[in-house]
């Protein structure tokens, strides 16, 4: 089903939420491309969803205005908005079945025919066979996609999602995000998507939005936020970040040259915040996984170029798909290493003396004022 909807961005510009003295919101501007699957991501607290409350209508901004395409709708009480939210709590009509749910928001506004219009939605979240079943003779996940249907029935401009899928355990989780993903890319219509799970948020958006106290620390594709972190908060909040201090020696060309340990580290200059790129303390980090191990005695075999610092294996873990390695090194951090695909005997045992190297391509470079989680 393609949905004709024209209805433009959802634009938020110096929005902002104040509770007395307290800022849950400070001013933000954002821009959530009309079409796309769109996350913000935080800690309790963040002020996500109350950034979500702004855009649904359900709470008014402090500061600021929110733009739906070139309309101002920030004055505009919720049901006027094109916008419709899916709560965790379902909050599903027990006593009607799943289709008089669905259908619900098309008999409001007073259209009778609605069959058509209800099959379709019950073809768009697989739910066809149980359109005669009540609410409590469905499974969390099944519900679930029913108040997802009820949502969409009036062809919002929006869909809010606030921890939509936090109520169901951890497998059941990672389905209904498939799922999500899937309904959002049928019907085109824009998900706005609260989580405080960055796997979730990774898994399913085109954009996400960090937030932290109140501010977007970063925003972007979720490769992008991983692969390169502009803050400490990102780094450490999306996954294992390897942080090692380090000082800066060199900032002429396109790389960025650190001391760390001992040893000389190069970072890619696009890579480095502005703060890097201006010299001093800072410090670098790397991914778990683009970290290689070598016996110490074998450091002769590694490539010209790459980063490397030395070690020692303080402690390892076979975890199926790969074997998980904390390496004390003089660069000071106990660093994390996530090697695949390594045969057993071939593992290196706590004591073992190693040099950890990677391609210097997957360094990044952070502000060592910033403080670490
Ligand atoms: P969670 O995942 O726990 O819901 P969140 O990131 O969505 O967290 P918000 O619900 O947006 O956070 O709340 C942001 C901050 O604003 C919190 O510290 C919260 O206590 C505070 N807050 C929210 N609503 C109110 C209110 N009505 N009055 C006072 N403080 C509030």
């Amino acid at each position: 089903m393609t949905d004709t909807n024209t209805g433009g961005d959802v634009r938020l510009t110096g929005i902002s939420k104040t509770y007395g003295a307290f800022t849950a919101v400070h001013p933000l501007d954002l821009t959530v491309p009309q079409g796309s699957f769109f996350a913000l991501l935080g800690a309790s607290g963040c002020g996500k969803t109350t950034t979500l409350r702004m855009i649904a209508g359900l709470e008014e901004p402090t500061t600021g205005t929110v733009f739906l395409g070139d309309r101002d709708v920030t004055d505009l009480p919720p049901y006027k908005r094109p916008v419709n939210t899916v709560f965790q709590s379902y909050a599903l009509f027990p006593h009607m079945d799943v289709y008089e749910n669905i259908a619900f928001g098309l008999r409001r506004r007073g259209i009778k025919s609605v069959k058509k219009q209800v099959d379709e939605m019950l073809e768009l979240v697989q739910l066809g066979d149980k359109a005669k079943h009540k609410p409590h003779q469905l499974s969390g996940g099944q519900q679930q996609r029913v108040a997802v249907a009820r949502a969409l029935i009036n062809h919002p401009q929006v869909l809010l999602l606030d921890e939509p899928l936090g109520a169901l355990d951890l497998k059941l989780r990672r389905q209904m995000q498939l799922e999500l993903k899937r309904i959002q890319t049928e019907v085109g219509i824009t998900f706005v998507h609260v989580t405080h799970d960055q796997e979730e948020a990774m898994t399913m958006a085109d954009q996400v939005a960090v937030m932290n106290g109140g501010r977007v620390e970063q925003l972007g594709a979720p490769a992008d936020l991983y692969e390169n972190p502009r803050t400490t908060f990102v780094a450490n909040f999306l996954g294992t970040s390897n942080l090692i201090e380090a000082e800066v020696v060199e900032t002429g060309g396109t790389e960025v040259l650190v001391t760390a340990g001992g040893g000389k580290l190069r970072v890619p200059g696009d890579r480095c915040t502005d703060a890097v790129r201006t010299g001093g303390k800072v410090l670098v980090g790397v991914r778990p996984e683009k970290i290689s191990l070598a016996h110490a005695d074998d450091a002769g075999q590694i490539a010209d170029g790459r980063n490397r610092v030395t070690g020692r294996i303080v402690d390892s873990s076979f975890i199926g798909v790969s074997t998980q390695y904390v390496v004390n090194s003089p660069a000071g951090a106990e660093l994390q290493v996530y090697e695949q695909n390594i045969e057993r005997d071939t593992r290196l045992v706590p004591g073992a003396e190693v040099v950890l190297h990677w391609n210097a391509a997957h360094t990044f470079g952070l502000d060592a004022a910033q403080s670490l989680l």
